[in-house]
């Protein structure tokens, strides 16, 4: 999935000592990719509208160029009418979604991304064997909500260290931790070292919750962060793995930190002072927004860009089922016309 790649980042500074550091890996994951793709697929082949509940990841950018296309984005299911076509978001959606599409018989495609889809499955699998589940992650935030959504009466979201001390469970040897794929995984081993003070025999995921594509992003942003008197992350408010990495920033050593979503964001007066600029993205952020932003450093005597890459990434899903099954359908008819003619 990933392999580490380590590119030395203290390198010297230009003649006039400013330069970029532009962290890698950054940018579009692989179910990002796999969900944008999809909702582009079925505009295709179903034409427009095609209806996309919630974002369908957390970039304005994106979801402006999908809307800009024919997709329809809405809050909720009883939005969409009767027999339509609607995508779910790559955060993933609860059973009772599923069952709210299908009463008003609309037609599904999920884009859930196969490590939420993962995520889903551990929670269903420990309610089934009766277990309380600690579920790690951001009070609101989709993701959490479909997961939680799997088995809402097993689940307890933990939001953080300090809301360790609240958490109350029926059998303390019974408990399981899992997590929000896009967290800090600093601040999640911290909640857990405190959960497991107060429950010794607390579980462990099967396998890591948080997710290649955050992890890597995190390496990559603490590698460049000791020496950036500023970082600037590329990505949308609410796009959580964005946001963390502006605290990773900080956390290991970035003098300063701002989120932005594109180049007309920057500020002039975050640049006094600064020799070294380190760049990176979320993993919702296409590369152009991020191509934006190195041209704006440029054009104020930030040209030397130095990549500094601590992993390569391969990982790549295949489209949805239905959509697959959808696409089939439809080149096997082109086939069959272009055989009568
Ligand atoms: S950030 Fe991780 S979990 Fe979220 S869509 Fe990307 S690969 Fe999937």
């Amino acid at each position: 999935m990933s392999h580490p790649a380590e590119t030395p980042a203290d390198g010297p500074t230009t003649s006039e000592g400013r330069r970029v550091l532009l962290a890698a890996p950054r940018g579009y994951c692989a179910g990002v990719d796999r969900a944008v793709v999809a909702v582009e697929k079925a505009l295709e082949l179903h034409g427009s509208p095609v209806y996309v509940r919630k974002e369908i990841v957390h970039n304005k950018h994106v979801v402006r160029t999908l809307a800009a296309r024919g997709a329809v984005f809405v809050d909720e299911t009883d939005e969409v009418p009767e027999g339509a076509t609607v995508v779910f978001s790559a955060h993933g959606v609860s059973p009772a979604v599923h069952a709210a599409a299908a009463e008003r018989s609309l037609k599904t495609i999920d884009a859930t991304c196969p490590l939420v889809t993962k995520v889903h499955r551990e929670a269903v699998r420990f309610a089934k064997d009766d277990y309380d589940i600690l579920l790690v992650g951001h009070e609101g935030h989709e993701e959490v909500e479909g997961t939680a959504g799997e088995a809402p009466e097993h689940v307890q979201l933990v939001d953080g260290p300090e809301s360790v001390d609240a958490v109350t469970v029926r059998d303390p040897e019974k408990v399981v931790w899992l997590s929000q794929t896009t967290l800090s995984v600093d601040e999640t081993m911290q909640t857990v070292e405190r959960l497991k003070e107060r429950f010794p025999t607390l579980q462990d995921p099967p396998s890591d919750d948080i997710c290649y594509a955050t992890q890597n992003r995190q390496v990559a942003v603490k590698k460049i962060a000791p020496q950036s008197d500023l970082v600037v992350v590329v990505g949308s408010a609410n796009s959580s793995n964005s946001v963390r990495l502006v605290e990773v920033a900080l956390q290991h050593g970035a003098k300063a930190s701002y989120r932005v979503d594109h180049k007309d964001e920057l500020d002039e007066a975050w640049l006094e002072g600064v020799r070294t600029v380190g760049v990176t993205s979320g993993a919702s952020v296409p590369e152009i927004l991020v191509t934006d932003v190195l041209a704006w450093l440029a054009e104020r005597g930030f040209g030397d860009v130095e990549e500094v890459r601590t992993a390569s990434e391969d990982l790549l899903f295949s489209l949805p089922r239905e959509l697959r099954a959808d696409l089939k359908a439809a080149s096997a008819a082109a086939a069959a016309k272009a055989a009568q003619h």
